[in-house]
Parts: structure tokens; C-alpha cells; sequence
């Protein structure tokens, strides 16, 4: 048996774009099946009325640093923006805009001044927040019995054992829980919480910086993954449904619709309801895990007025049903008129409700933040809902993520949802795309340089990429 190991990833999101490319650069020679028409996964756009709309307001963070390598690999790092200093303005209807700004002193006192001057809670919820937030900074997870009791507990319990109010819990922790793990604090599991909180925001002083997608995904991902992919020399196939996979001939085989592809290694980075499913006749009861991991919906509410109704270009809400504001209009190259996307993130409630509830709801809430809404006229009003876009991160959720490596050797697991100590984020499924492909190369043993899942990440080869043994 002569020739490159073939490896087939199943999925085209960033996980799966992440893992083809780390394979492909250590010489391995790499089909990715897609089932939809496009790559980048979870992170799309789609287009109304000759506008390119994203499914969901994508940002991320300085220290996400695999995503940001990724961007950098795609030739994308100039179709984002990454703010020099951290800022978030808070919007409250009656009030003055608020901003949580970051100073330049070292971590934990960048945020010191952002918080004395909150003014959307009292002064005394101040003081205690500044403690709260020391307390997190110095919260140690490295125990077995402190790791596991913070997989039991909710981040909003542990805030409520600190004394916080639950006001103070939905005008501030609930800016940063919401989100980034897709669930309010009341609801979020403390481990991946006090995560998000201390590497994001508490480590160190530019962590938490926020970066944006600049134009639509589909330009930033989709497109350049696309092209980036088949100049490394990946087969992308679209429109191919993976269906079964199983062992055969010593290796593995996905099959489709009448179609066979054999392979010596197989990375499935699938959402993990999927997974669970093509992968029961191959691992058994280890997927029932996976399902358990639940999902959790983000809803975006998507409005072009005919003119200027505000001079923001992201903002969060508190007091008002609107969470995260984003001003889209330059990214989308809308040349009259304002084009507004607000952000539901834990969007339970408004999965519920129909286009016209949606519509009376966030066209008042909008004007009531934005008083020139009220006379605009709207040219578009779109919703976009997506009912599994996180696995839900409550209490437990750590033990039903697997790792990479399954049981079987030659099969492995990619996405978000996997243990990749994150929550399920663009940063997250990097880091797990890199650990699939480290995985899969060192079990078909070619030699790769590990990435470091930060900086440029490379994947050199070393060694001969023949076959070195039949699989088992
Ligand atoms: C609306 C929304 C907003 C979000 N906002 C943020 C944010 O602001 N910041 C952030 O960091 N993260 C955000 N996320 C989360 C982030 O988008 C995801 O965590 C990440 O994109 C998941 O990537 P993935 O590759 O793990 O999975 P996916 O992107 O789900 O990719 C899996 C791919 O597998 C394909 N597939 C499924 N079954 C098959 C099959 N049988 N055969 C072939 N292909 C198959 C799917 O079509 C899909 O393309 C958001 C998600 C959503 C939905």
C-alpha cells in the first residue's frame, strides 16, 4: 500500500476548515465533504433584498488567538477589525449612554475605572462588583473537587453567593455571560463561565478587546476558506451529505447517496446532535453523551431604515429587550439609509414568538433607544433564528464533551461542542479543528509540528507521508 494517508473531514465550518487545512500542510491528502452549498457553518450570511446578511452578529476577542490565526491563514486578517482598547457602550432607555472602557493599567485594574463609573448600577453594587470580580480573578480551577462542584454550579448562583443583586447580575455579568456562552448567568455553568470571565476579561489587559467581522461572513470565511482550501490542495466537496461511515478494509468509509470514499482516518466535525447520530453503529452508547449536551438559540432581528437613526456602531442594551446593537450598514456597503442588527444570544423566549410579534417588539425597543427611528421609515425587517446555535452551557455540560480522539482509532471528533475548554465559540472550534488534526496525524503517524493553538500556526512535515502499516 504506496501513497499519502487519506483523511476526509466531514463538515465545513471552522472546525472542519481548521482541521483540512492543519492535515493538507502536513502532506496528507484531504477531501472535506460539506452538505450545504457553502462553507463556514454556523457563521453564514445569506442575502435579502440584494443585501448580504449574516445569520448572527459573529465577534470575537483578542485573545482569541486560533480564530485569529485562522482569519490570518484565509488572507481575511483585513476584512476584520479589532478594537486598540476595550469598549462596550451601554444603552439605557432615559439615561446616558454608558461605556464600559478599559484603561492601560496592568490586569485586574484596566477595569477598575470602567466599573467605578458604571452608572447603570448604584454605587455600593459598584464596590461589590470590583470585589467580585477580584474574588473570580483569583478563582482557582485547577482542583479535581473545585472543577467538578463549578460543573455543578450556575455562575449566577456563585454571583448571588457573592452578594450580587440580581439587578446588578442582568446590567453587568449579564453583558459578558449572555454572549459568550449563549445563556444568562442564572443559567450558565460557573467553570465555563468564571473561563470566559478570567481569560476574556480578567488575565490580562488586552484579552478582551473586541474584533469584528468587517464584512459579511461569507466574504470573511466562507469564500476565502473555499479558496484557501483548494490552493492547499483539499478536495471540497459541497452539496455531499455524509450518510454512513464505517470500518472497512482495514481503514474507514464515509458513504453518501450511492457513494463510497475510503480513507485511513476520518475527522467528523459535525454539530453534535449529528454526530451523535452518524456516529451510533461506530462508537455506541459514547454518543448518547453527545446528545445530552442540548442546544441553546441565538436570534438576530435585522432592520434597514431609510435614514441615520443613530450614531453607534455596537452597543449593548440593559432595561430593554435589545441586547447587542450592531451597526452593519458599511460592512454590508449600504449607501443610504442604516442597517441595524440586534443580537439575541439565550433567544429561548423569542424563538417563540412570530415575524409580527418580533417586528411591534424591536422596531418600539429600537425607537425607544433611538428617538429619529420613530419617523424613519423601514425599508427591511428581517428575523434570522437559529434554534441549536450552541450546545447549552449549563451545569454538567463539561463531562458530555468528548475529546478528540474516539475510541476507534482513525476516527475523530471536531466542533465547538467538543472539550476544548471554551464554550461553544469561532475560538473554540479552531482549537478543536487543530487538536482533530494533531490527533489524526499522530495516530496515522506523520510527523507534524503540534500547533500551539496561537500565533501562525504551522504543521510542518517531517517525515515520509507513505503508509507505514495497515490500520487495525
Ligand atoms: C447566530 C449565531 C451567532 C454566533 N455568535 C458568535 C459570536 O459572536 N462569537 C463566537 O465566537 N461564536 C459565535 N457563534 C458560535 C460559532 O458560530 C460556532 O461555535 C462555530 O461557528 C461552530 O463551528 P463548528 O465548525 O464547530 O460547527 P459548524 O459551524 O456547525 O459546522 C458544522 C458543519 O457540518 C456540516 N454538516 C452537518 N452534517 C453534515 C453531514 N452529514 N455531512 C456533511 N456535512 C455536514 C454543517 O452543514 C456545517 O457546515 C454564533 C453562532 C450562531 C449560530
Amino acid at each position: 500500500m504506496n501513497g499519502r494517508r487519506r483523511v476526509i473531514v466531514v463538515g465545513g465550518g471552522v472546525a472542519g476548515i481548521t482541521a483540512a487545512l492543519d492535515c493538507a500542510q502536513a502532506g496528507a491528502q484531504v477531501t472535506l465533504l460539506e452538505v450545504r452549498p457553502r462553507l463556514g457553518g454556523a457563521a453564514y450570511s445569506f442575502e435579502r433584498e440584494g443585501l448580504l446578511l449574516d445569520n448572527g452578529q459573529h465577534v470575537f476577542l483578542r485573545c482569541c488567538t486560533a480564530y485569529r490565526a485562522l482569519l490570518e491563514r484565509l488572507g481575511s486578517s483585513g476584512r476584520v477589525s479589532l478594537q486598540s482598547r476595550l469598549e462596550i457602550p451601554v444603552l439605557r432607555p432615559g439615561h446616558r449612554l454608558a461605556v464600559l472602557r478599559r484603561n492601560r493599567l496592568p490586569a485586574p485594574l484596566h477595569l477598575a475605572g470602567a466599573l467605578a463609573r458604571y452608572p447603570h448600577i448604584d454605587r455600593s453594587a459598584r464596590l461589590r462588583a470590583m470585589l467580585t470580580a477580584r474574588r473570580l480573578a483569583g478563582l482557582e480551577l485547577s482542583s479535581a473537587i473545585e472543577l467538578e462542584s463549578a460543573n455543578e454550579e450556575t455562575l449566577g448562583s456563585w454571583l448571588s453567593a457573592q452578594g450580587e443583586s440580581p439587578e446588578s447580575i442582568a446590567r453587568l455579568w449579564d453583558l459578558i455571560a449572555l454572549p459568550t456562552l449563549n445563556l444568562p448567568a442564572e443559567r450558565a455553568s460557573l467553570s465555563l463561565g468564571a473561563f470566559v470571565l478570567k481569560t476574556g476579561l480578567l488575565q490580562s489587559k488586552d484579552a478582551g478587546d473586541i474584533g469584528f467581522h468587517a464584512q459579511p461572513l461569507s466574504e470573511v470565511l466562507g469564500r476565502p476558506a473555499l479558496r484557501a482550501l483548494r490552493e492547499a490542495g483539499v478536495e471540497v466537496r459541497l452539496s455531499w451529505r455524509a450518510e454512513h461511515i464505517l470500518r472497512e478494509g482495514g481503514g474507514l468509509q464515509v458513504r453518501s447517496n450511492g457513494f463510497a470514499l475510503d480513507a485511513d482516518a476520518v475527522i467528523v466535525a459535525v454539530p453534535h446532535a449529528r454526530a451523535a447520530t452518524l456516529l451510533e453503529d461506530l462508537l455506541g452508547s459514547a454518543c448518547e453523551d453527545y446528545a445530552r449536551l442540548g442546544s441553546s438559540p441565538i436570534v438576530n432581528v435585522h432592520v434597514v431604515y431609510d435614514r441615520r437613526v443613530s450614531d453607534i456602531e455596537f452597543a449593548a442594551g440593559v432595561d430593554t429587550p435589545v441586547q447587542y446593537v450592531f451597526d452593519r450598514s458599511a460592512a454590508v456597503g449600504l449607501r443610504e439609509g442604516q442597517y441595524l442588527a440586534v443580537s439575541l444570544s439565550g433567544a429561548y423566549a423569542e424563538m417563540e414568538m412570530n415575524g409580527e410579534e418580533l417586528r411591534e417588539r424591536y422596531l418600539e425597543a429600537l425607537a425607544e433607544l433611538f428617538p429619529l427611528a420613530r419617523d424613519a421609515e423601514v425599508r427591511l425587517f428581517a428575523v434570522s433564528r437559529e434554534h441549536a446555535a450552541t450546545f447549552a452551557a449549563v451545569p454538567g455540560s463539561s463531562a458530555a464533551r468528548p475529546l478528540a480522539q474516539t475510541a476507534l482509532e482513525g476516527l475523530v471528533l471536531a466542533g465547538a461542542w467538543t472539550d476544548t475548554g471554551w464554550p461553544a465559540t469561532l475560538e473554540g472550534a479552531a482549537r478543536s479543528g487543530h487538536a482533530a488534526a494533531d490527533a489524526v496525524l499522530a495516530t496515522l503517524r506523520v510527523e507534524h509540528e503540534r500547533s500551539e493553538f496561537g500565533g501562525e500556526v504551522q504543521a510542518t512535515v517531517t517525515g515520509d507521508l507513505s503508509p507505514v502499516g495497515d490500520a487495525p
